[in-house]
């Protein structure tokens, strides 16, 4: 009997938490396809690695923030694997600045990464998802979305956002079998973490009970689950890997 693999789409897939869901979902069976904007050598990297182990794998230049590009990449995924059956909206960017000195763009580009991007690949995906009558979206937050942080009132509405989000799609797609649940990670080890020098680093570290920063993995194997058909059950939801963070 032919398997038929799941496809799933990550945003922002070139570097950190993206790239390591990716991996992870290959390591799975899933066709995946790497969303990327600027890390082009990263990403057909990835392409290429996962490629040689004999896994689906397609990278794909797309800005979140651009519609147009967007439907092109879901069409060329629908294409190239047949549907879409799960998107992960992870492709986010960060900025620390206080409130006062947040201009009117980096407001905009914040909100325009996080939210519009959201959007922009849900209404892209959703036609094929709603055909099926069967998908699941997973949206990327942030425990800053769930708590807020100091110097970064932007991309803390930006994730908080994303959770409200998540839960009015969870109750509208519920009928049609869709279920869309929200990952809010805590203090994760990647490039938009490496401002942090290292007294600022450590004094996280002791805030968090499990005493570490979380690994890119700790938030793929989370999208997994959710991914999974043992989370059919599971909808608007929020988990929150963070080492004890936030509890
Ligand atoms: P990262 O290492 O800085 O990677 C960000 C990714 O987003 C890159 O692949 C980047 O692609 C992509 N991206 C940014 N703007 C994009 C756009 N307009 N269109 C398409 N792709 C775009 O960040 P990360 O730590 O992996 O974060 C991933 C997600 O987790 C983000 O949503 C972030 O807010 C969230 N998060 C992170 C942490 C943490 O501690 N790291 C904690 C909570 C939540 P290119 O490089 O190709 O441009």
């Amino acid at each position: 009997m032919i398997k038929i693999n799941k496809t799933v789409l990550i945003t922002g897939a070139s570097r950190g938490i993206g790239n390591s869901i990716a991996r992870v979902f290959a390591d799975n069976n899933y066709n995946v396809i790497i969303n990327y904007l600027n890390s082009e050598i990263s990403a057909l990297d990835l392409e290429a690695s996962l490629k040689e182990e004999g896994k689906n794998a397609l990278a794909f230049k797309a800005d979140v923030r651009n519609r147009e590009e967007v439907d092109e990449m879901v069409q060329r995924a629908v294409m190239e694997f047949g549907s879409v059956d799960v998107l992960i909206n992870n492709a986010g960017i960060s900025q620390q600045k206080l409130f006062t000195e947040i201009t009117k763009a980096d407001w905009d580009d914040m909100l325009d990464v996080h939210i519009n991007g959201t959007y922009n690949l849900c209404q892209s995906v959703l036609p094929y998802m709603l055909e099926k009558k069967q998908g699941k979206i997973i949206n990327i937050s942030s425990i800053w979305g769930l708590v807020g942080a100091s110097c970064e009132v932007h991309y803390s509405t930006a994730k908080a956002a994303m959770i409200g989000f998540t839960k009015a799609l969870a109750k509208e797609l519920g009928p049609s079998n869709i279920q869309v649940n929200c990952i809010a990670p805590g203090i994760i080890d990647t490039d938009m973490n490496s401002f942090l020098n290292e007294d600022e680093a450590k004094d996280l570290i002791d805030q968090t009970p499990l005493m570490k920063f979380g690994k890119p993995e700790d938030i793929a194997y989370a999208a997994l689950y959710f991914a999974s058909q043992k989370a059919d059950f599971i909808t608007g939801q929020v988990l929150s890997p963070n080492g004890g963070f936030v509890i």
